[in-house]
C-alpha cells in the first residue's frame, strides 16, 4: 500500500502526512478507541457483543446468511457513537450543508492516515494485500460517484471495482441482502479494499462483499470510517440521565 499517498504530498511527503494525521487526531478527538476483538466485543465489526458471545447480533446472523461470502475483514477507522462530531461530519459530507467541505477533508484525511499507517498490518496478518478499491453504493440515486468515491479516488493507488445496486431493491434497506448488488465486471482473483463511511448493522456493506466474492474476489477487506455507537460509553441517554 506504499502506493496509497496523497497527491498533494510530492517531494514533501512526510510534512504532508504530518499535516494529515493532525487533522485526522482533530476528527477522532474524545472519542473511544476502537476495541480489539474479545469479551463483550464482537469478533467482526468490534461493536458490543453480549457476553458470552463472539459476534454481535447482526455479525452472527450474516454470519448464518452468508457464509464463506462476508467481509475476510472488517477494520473500524474510529468509533462514531451517536451525536459525536465524526458521527455529525459523516451524514454532513455527503449534504449540500455548510461544513460539507470540511467534513469531507476531515474524513479524507482520517482515511488516509489509516491506510498508510494501520492498514499494512491488517493486510500482514491476513498475508495479503488489495489489489482493487470499491466503495459499497449508497443505492439511494444520487447522481455521479459515490461520495466517498468522490473524495478518495485521486489519492489511492488502486484501480476502482464497481458495484451497482440491482433494480427494484429497497435503497434503504439494513439487512443483509446477498442478491441487492452486483458487480458488472469479473473480479477473479482480486483482492478487494471496500470502503465504506459509516457501519451500523453491517448489512448493507456485506451485501457489498458478498457481490464481490460472487464476482469472483477471493478476499474482501471493508474499512469503514466510523463505527456506529448507540451512544457515548459510559453516559446514559439523555432521557435516562434525567431520572
Ligand atoms: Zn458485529
Amino acid at each position: 500500500m506504499a502506493a496509497m499517498m496523497p497527491t498533494a504530498a510530492n517531494g514533501r511527503e512526510t510534512g504532508a502526512w504530518e499535516v494529515l494525521r493532525a487533522r485526522a487526531r482533530a476528527a477522532t478527538a474524545g472519542l473511544p478507541a476502537v476495541p480489539e476483538p474479545g469479551p463483550g466485543v464482537c469478533a467482526s465489526c468490534r461493536g458490543p457483543a453480549r457476553h458470552g458471545f463472539a459476534r454481535c447480533f447482526h455479525c452472527g446472523l450474516h454470519t448464518e446468511s452468508a457464509p464463506g461470502l462476508l467481509a475476510d475483514v472488517v477494520a473500524p477507522v474510529a468509533c462514531a457513537p451517536k451525536g459525536s462530531s465524526l458521527a455529525t461530519d459523516l451524514w454532513v459530507y455527503k449534504s449540500e450543508r455548510t461544513g460539507s467541505r470540511e467534513a469531507g477533508a476531515a474524513l479524507l484525511a482520517m482515511l488516509l492516515v489509516f491506510l498508510h499507517d494501520q492498514a499494512p498490518g491488517v493486510w500482514r496478518s491476513a498475508a495479503t494485500a488489495p489489489t482493487c478499491v470499491c466503495v459499497v453504493p449508497s443505492g439511494r440515486g444520487r447522481p455521479g460517484p459515490h461520495p466517498l468515491q468522490a473524495l478518495a479516488q485521486g489519492c489511492l493507488g488502486l484501480p476502482w471495482a464497481a458495484l451497482v445496486a440491482r433494480p427494484g431493491g429497497d435503497p434503504w434497506a439494513r439487512a443483509l441482502d446477498p442478491g441487492r448488488f452486483r458487480a458488472p465486471r469479473p473480479l477473479t482473483g482480486a483482492a478487494v479494499l471496500l470502503l465504506d463511511d459509516t457501519w451500523t448493522s453491517g448489512g448493507t456493506a456485506q451485501s457489498a462483499a458478498v457481490a464481490l466474492k460472487r464476482a469472483g474476489a477471493r478476499w474482501v477487506a471493508v474499512v469503514v470510517l466510523g463505527r456506529h455507537l448507540p451512544g457515548p460509553r459510559g453516559r446514559p441517554p439523555a432521557r435516562e440521565a434525567k431520572k
